[in-house]
């Protein structure tokens, strides 16, 4: 079994990026991102936080913006206008989720499909059904194509079978697998909630994808013997030989999974060091794509 280590295959992203930057220092340009974080919600802190420390870390312009959970929407949208106006920054990212009183839909609308580097713009997901390669890709999505890319794992052909339909990773992932090129043309297949007899049709996986948001979900009798597996899930649960009390675990039984599979994503050091470093390629793209370079 191989294990599929995000850490490393995005240090060859952030390698990239790296190139990227010192060829836009050379004609003046500085990818600048804004990251906005409404309320106060522990695990969107430690996101925002994380994405805000590797901007900085790179040399990308960070800009962190923090707000009460009791902002109106008027006013955060006055804060995306802001942003989208500040020649200063090429990539705007809201955290989600945000409070039940505020529109996600109508705040990611606002955002200049040109500085939407978390790709969910309708714009954007336009250009991913028409396979349009101009527009930004969802980061978790574009991440866990790229860990298949870079670990040689055929596509083309294979049978993608997704677990979950959400814009930000199943439905995203879905297209870009099914859309021509690298680490696409795959025969895709999305299951989610409604699905009948989810083990049947996730057995005829070449490649199965994890992004339901519930700790080990997908077990031994879900996996075809010698399948690819992406575990996408993030979710804390209680462990009292965990130092914290708590750990991280995947939507994915790794210990179950892992004895039969051909290669696994571990969670953590798998999907989530991918998304971030999806977000910089992003970033740095959409200056690139400004400075028309
Ligand atoms: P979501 O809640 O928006 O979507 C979950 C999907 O799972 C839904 O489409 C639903 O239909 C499906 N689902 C729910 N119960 C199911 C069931 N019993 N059987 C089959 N399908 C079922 O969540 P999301 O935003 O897509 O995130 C999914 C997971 O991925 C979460 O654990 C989240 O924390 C994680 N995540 C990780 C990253 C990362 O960087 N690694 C990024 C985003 C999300």
């Amino acid at each position: 079994m191989k294990l599929i280590e995000g850490a490393s295959i995005a240090e060859i992203v952030y390698r990239e990026c790296l190139a990227s930057l010192a060829e836009l220092k050379e004609t003046g340009h500085q990818p600048g991102l804004a990251v906005v974080l409404v309320g106060d919600d522990p695990a969107s802190k430690a996101y925002v936080g994380a994405k805000d420390r590797k901007s900085r870390e790179l040399g990308l312009h960070s800009v962190k913006i923090e707000k009460p959970a009791s902002i109106s929407q008027e006013e955060l949208l006055a804060v995306i206008d802001q942003l989208n106006a500040d020649p200063a920054i090429h990539g705007i990212l809201v955290q989600m989720p945000l409070p039940r009183h505020l529109s996600s839909d109508e705040v990611i609308r606002r955002i200049d499909p040109a500085k939407d580097v978390d790709g969910l713009h309708p714009v954007n997901l336009g250009k991913l059904v028409m396979g349009d390669p101009s527009g930004f890709v969802p980061c978790t999505p574009a991440g866990c194509q790229r860990m298949l890319i870079e670990s040689g794992i055929e596509t083309a052909g294979k049978h993608v079978v997704i677990v979950g339909r959400s814009l930000l990773v199943g439905k995203s992932l879905a297209l870009l697998m099914a859309n021509k090129g690298n680490g696409g043309d795959a025969t895709v297949t999305i299951a989610h909630s409604r699905t009948v007899d989810l083990a049947a049709i996730t057995r005829t996986a070449d490649i199965l994808v994890g992004a339901v948001g519930i700790p080990h979900y997908l077990g031994r009798d879900h996996v075809r013997e010698g399948a690819v597996v992406i575990d996408v899930g993030i979710n804390r649960i209680v462990d009292a030989s965990a130092k914290k009390g708590t750990r991280l675990v995947g939507d994915v039984d790794f210990d179950a999974v892992s004895e039969r599979c051909a290669a696994i994503t571990p969670v953590p050091g798998g999907v989530g060091k991918m998304t971030i470093a999806m977000l910089m390629a992003n970033t740095v793209r959409a200056c690139r794509q400004r400075a028309k370079i």
